[in-house]
């Protein structure tokens, strides 16, 4: 009985031991894209630190909700990364920023972003258009954006670069950005490290580039966005990656857990075939990830 107790005890402790090592954590707030018919918020995740969601990762729709569906505080988000301003990755910017307003932020916060082009605005631009007294389409937000506000928000753009450079670091974090091909549309790949872990995301991208390999070196959690399935052509396979490109890109910078998120109806139903494809390239985990999926790192 003694013996018993004793094992039961060492259990307790191990599981407690383990809940609070898990320091550092990856949560998928959308799982989908653009589409409205699969039960999915587009574009979203959160890094949370400490208990804390610290890092902001694109911001589509329905992904307000999903926010306040996983208890995060707008106070405690350190920074907003945007792989690019397509609207399955941005619509929910503005719900975010008028819901702040009812919170106890009152630190600056940044948002990084994608350089513009002929038919994309830079992030400084973009979010001026949005939010600037006197011309924004939100303009009554405008104090957000000049100082007067209870926080300002402070957009950063990040020009075109196929090295990977750092763009964030706060006394825990490193933020890296690279540019990715997805058509012609400027977007980046992240690639946060905090606590000795690392978390690259692909953004959408159809890997033309060769960047996303670089940035990934290594990583403990590669999240890869599986927008079509092999054998996509056209237009879709000049924005998104096949999953034998998702397979070569894992394997190549030997990530050692690859989620596949952004789902969409060309994908869904084709997780078998979609994970054979990469399997043929890359041999370490994959996962296909849900609104709310949670991934620990430890
Ligand atoms: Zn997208």
């Amino acid at each position: 009985m003694k013996i018993k107790r004793g094992i039961w005890f060492f259990w307790l402790m191990l599981g407690l031991l383990s809940a609070s090592q898990a320091d550092v954590v990856l949560q998928v707030l959308g799982s989908g894209g653009p589409e409205m018919d699969d039960s999915r918020a587009s574009s979203a995740y959160l890094i949370w630190v400490d208990k804390k969601a610290r890092v902001l990762i694109d911001f589509g729709g329905g992904a307000s909700l999903r926010f306040e569906q996983s208890k995060a505080k707008i106070a405690d988000i350190d920074v907003i990364l945007l792989t690019h301003l397509h609207i399955d990755h941005t619509a929910d910017l503005p719900a975010l920023l008028k819901a702040s307003f009812f919170t106890k932020r009152r630190r600056d916060l940044p948002v990084y972003g994608p350089d513009g082009n002929s038919i994309m605005p830079a992030t400084q631009t973009f979010i001026k258009k949005l939010f600037k007294t006197g011309s924004g389409a939100w303009q009554y937000m405008g104090d957000f954006l000049d100082g007067s506000g209870t926080f300002t928000l402070k957009p950063h753009t990040i020009a075109f670069g196929k090295k990977p450079r750092r763009i964030y670091r706060s006394k825990e974090m490193y933020i890296y950005a690279v540019s990715v091909h997805h058509g012609p549309i400027p977007a980046l790949a992240y690639r946060i490290e905090v606590q000795g872990y690392s978390i690259v995301f692909s953004g959408d991208m159809n890997g033309a580039y060769h960047t996303l390999e670089v940035l990934a070196k290594d990583a403990d959690i590669m999240v890869a966005h599986n927008a079509v399935p092999q054998g996509a052509n056209g237009v879709a396979a000049a924005l998104h990656m096949t999953p034998d490109t998702i397979g070569k890109i894992a394997a190549k910078a030997k990530s050692k857990r690859v989620i596949l998120s952004h789902r969409m109806r060309r994908t869904l139903g084709k997780e078998r075939q979609t994970r054979f494809e990469i399997s043929k390239f890359y041999k370490g985990p994959v996962v296909f990830a849900d609104d709310g999926s949670s991934f620990e790192l430890k």
